[in-house]
C-alpha cells in the first residue's frame, strides 16, 4: 500500500516535472504563489482541472494546513479578498475567529487587575477562538467558486495521506515550538519525537488530518461546525489534553459558539495611490485602512528627484504615522466607532505628513484627530496612547489568479506558530490562539469581547490600474504584514523595482517604535542602503526574518507573473500556467 502511493505521488510529480519550485514564473493562464511547493501544485491541479482561481486558493489553503500546519489551518482563521473578473469587484470574505459568548474584557487579567504575560497567555484554551476557515472557504466556494469541498480538498488528503520530507524550515519552527507542544500530549505525539523536533528528511504524515478533511469533504461545513468534529474541539479547549503536571488555562467554548460562527462579506478599503486603485482589508484587520493611510501620506510628497533613501525615509515615517492610529483607534467596527472617513482621508494623511521632517522622528509619535475630518459631527474618543500590543509573526499568505482573470489574495493563521500548541485530539490539527490578538486590558477599542474579532494586521492586497489588475500582494507576518506590503508596494510602484525585486529586497518595519525592524537574513546592516538611511536618524533592531510575501503581477503584454520568496521561510513557489 505504502509503495503504491509512493508511486502515485512519484507519477503525479514526473507529471508536473516542469513546474520545478521557483520563486518567479511568467507566462500566460493561471498563476499561483504560495510558501509550499505542495501548495503552489495542488492550486496548480485544480487549475489545470478546471477549477477557478477561488477554487485552487482552497485547495492550496488547504494543503499549506498540512505541510505549513504551524502557521495556518483549519483550527484558525483568514480574510481573503476576491477579485471576481466578471463583476470587475472586489470582495473580501472576513472569516476571523470570533471570541465565545463567555469572554469579557477581564479575561486576560491577573487577580490584581494586572495584564498577564502575553507569552504565558499564548498556549491554554483560553486564547483559542472560535475557527473561521472552514466557514469562509465553504462561503468563497459556494459564491464565487466552481467546485465542492470533495474536489478541492482531494490534493491536500493526498499530503497528508502520503506524507511529505520534513524540510530545514519545519524543523526550524517545530524546534522553536518543542516546549509548547510538549504540555500537550496529542501535540507531542505529533510533532515530537523524544521531546525533540521532527529531524529534517523524516516522512510527516498526518492521517487524522486526512480523515478530518474527508469528513468535512463528505459532510459539508456543518461536519466542522456541528457534530463530533465540533465535540472535541469544545472538548479540547475547555478540557485541554495537557501532558502530566502540566497546568493548562481552560477556555469555555460551547457548541453553541461554534454552529453560529458567520463569515462575513465586507467591502475592502479603497483607495488611490499615483494613479492606482488599492483595495485592501477592512477591519477587524488594520492593514486595509494602515496601507491606505501610509500611501496617503506618501502621496503628499513629490518623489520626483528623490533618492532611493529619501523614498524609503518617507516610506518608514509614513509607516510610523499610520501605526500611530492604527493603535489608538482601529478595532472590530461591530464593536467599537473606527474613524474610518477621517483615517482615510487624503486632507487628514496631508496633515499628517507634515510631521515629518528631512530626519527619522525621534521615538514614537502620537496619534492624530481623524475625527475632525470626517465631516460630521463625531466627537472625539480621545484614546489613550498605545505602543504596539505584542503581536506574532507568523501565519501565511498565498495569491492565486485563474484564465478568466479572477485573483485571489488569501491570508491566514493560527496565530503564533503552532497557535494554542492545542492539537484536537484525533483531528489532526492545532486550534488557533488568536484571541491574544486583543488588547489585554482596557479601556481600548480592541480589548476581548463576546463574540467580537480580535483586530488583525493581515493584508491582502489587489492593486488595480485604469480599472485592471496590476498587482497583488500579501505577506505573514504580525504587524509586520502591513509595512511588509506597504513597502513592496512603495518598492514597485516608486522605485521601480519589478514585483519580484520589490519582495525580494531587504525589507525594514517602521511602527511607532524607537526602531526599525530589519533582517540579518539579507545583506542589509552594514549596506550602504542602511548607512544612508543612518545619516537620516533611523536605528535598526535586528531580526532574522520579516515575513514570506507572494504576489502576482499582471503584465502590460497579457503575461502574469507570479512572484514567491528567494529565501525567506526556506523559499517558496511560483507557478505560471504556460498555455
Ligand atoms: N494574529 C496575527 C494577525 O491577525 C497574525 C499572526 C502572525 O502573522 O504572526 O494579524
Amino acid at each position: 500500500m505504502r509503495a503504491r502511493t509512493l508511486l502515485a505521488t512519484a507519477v503525479m510529480m514526473a507529471a508536473f516535472g516542469a513546474l520545478a519550485r521557483q520563486p518567479v514564473d511568467t507566462g500566460h493562464g493561471g498563476a499561483v504563489a504560495t510558501i509550499s511547493h505542495h501548495a503552489s501544485l495542488a492550486a496548480m491541479e485544480i487549475l489545470n482541472a478546471g477549477g477557478n482561481a477561488i477554487d485552487a486558493a482552497v485547495a492550496a489553503a488547504a494543503t499549506l494546513g498540512v505541510t505549513d500546519p504551524f502557521s495556518c489551518g483549519i483550527g484558525g482563521g483568514g480574510f481573503m479578498l476576491i477579485y471576481s473578473a466578471k463583476d470587475r469587484r472586489v470582495i473580501a470574505v472576513d472569516h476571523r475567529e470570533v471570541a465565545p459568548a463567555s469572554f469579557h474584557p477581564g479575561v486576560f487579567l491577573n487577580a490584581d487587575g494586572s495584564a498577564m504575560d502575553w507569552k504565558a497567555a499564548v498556549p491554554n484554551g483560553l486564547s483559542v477562538g472560535v475557527p473561521g476557515t472552514v466557514r469562509g472557504w465553504h462561503e468563497a466556494l459556494t459564491r464565487y467558486g466552481t467546485m465542492g469541498f470533495e474536489q478541492v480538498l482531494a490534493p491536500a488528503i493526498r499530503v497528508a495521506e502520503e506524507g511529505f520530507e520534513v524540510g530545514p524550515n519545519f524543523h526550524r519552527i517545530n524546534t522553536a515550538n518543542e516546549a509548547k507542544f510538549a504540555r500537550f500530549s496529542t501535540a507531542s505525539a505529533l510533532y515530537l519525537q523524544d521531546s525533540k523536533a521532527l529531524p529534517v528528511g523524516s516522512l510527516h504524515r498526518n492521517p487524522e488530518l486526512a480523515q478530518t478533511y474527508r469528513d468535512i469533504a463528505r459532510g459539508g461545513v456543518k461536519a466542522f461546525y456541528e457534530g463530533p468534529i465540533a465535540a472535541s474541539m469544545v472538548a479540547a479547549v475547555n478540557h485541554p489534553p495537557a501532558n502530566p503536571g502540566v497546568e493548562v488555562i481552560p477556555g469555555s467554548l460551547t457548541m453553541a459558539d461554534l454552529k453560529d460562527y458567520e463569515a462575513r462579506l465586507r467591502q475592502p478599503v479603497r483607495s488611490s495611490y499615483r494613479g492606482y486603485e488599492i483595495l485592501g482589508m477592512p477591519t477587524p484587520s488594520s492593514g486595509g485602512i494602515a496601507i491606505a493611510q501610509a500611501l496617503n501620506i506618501m502621496e503628499s510628497f513629490d518623489l520626483s528627484g528623490k533618492s532611493r533613501a529619501e523614498i524609503e525615509h518617507l516610506y518608514l515615517e509614513a509607516s510610523r504615522l499610520a501605526f500611530a492610529d492604527r493603535n489608538a483607534y482601529v478595532a472590530d467596527e461591530a464593536f467599537t466607532d473606527v474613524p474610518f472617513e477621517g483615517l482615510l482621508s487624503k486632507d487628514y494623511a496631508r496633515e499628517r505628513a507634515r510631521l515629518i521632517s528631512a530626519t527619522a522622528a525621534p521615538g514614537k509619535v502620537e496619534q492624530g484627530d481623524p475625527y475632525a475630518f470626517q465631516n460630521d459631527l463625531s466627537v472625539p474618543l480621545r484614546p489613550t496612547p498605545r505602543p504596539l500590543a505584542q503581536e506574532s509573526m507568523h501565519t501565511t499568505h498565498l495569491a492565486v489568479s485563474d484564465r478568466e482573470g479572477n485573483i485571489v489574495a488569501y491570508t491566514f493563521t493560527i496565530e503564533d506558530w503552532g497557535g494554542s500548541g492545542i492539537v484536537v485530539p484525533g483531528r489532526g490539527f492545532l486550534l488557533n490562539n488568536e484571541l491574544t490578538d486583543f488588547d489585554f486590558s482596557a479601556p481600548h477599542p480592541n480589548v476581548p469581547e463576546a463574540f467580537k474579532r480580535p483586530r488583525s494586521s493581515m493584508s491582502p492586497t489587489i492593486v488595480l490600474k485604469d480599472g485592471a489588475p496590476a498587482f497583488t500582494i500579501g505577506s505573514p507576518g504580525g504587524s509586520t504584514i502591513i509595512t511588509t506590503a506597504l513597502q513592496t508596494i512603495v518598492n514597485h510602484i516608486d522605485l521601480g523595482m519589478s514585483l519580484a525585486d520589490a519582495l525580494a529586497a531587504p525589507r525594514m518595519s517602521q511602527r511607532n517604535g524607537d526602531t526599525t525592524l530589519v533582517e540579518t537574513l539579507l545583506p542589509f546592516p552594514g549596506s550602504e542602503q542602511a548607512r544612508a538611511l543612518e545619516a537620516m536618524g533611523h536605528q535598526w533592531r535586528e531580526t532574522e526574518q520579516i515575513g514570506a510575501a507572494n504576489g502576482i503581477r499582471f503584465n502590460a503584454d497579457g503575461t502574469v507573473t507570479a512572484v514567491s520568496e528567494p529565501l525567506r521561510h526556506g523559499g517558496g513557489s511560483a507557478i505560471v500556467q504556460k498555455h
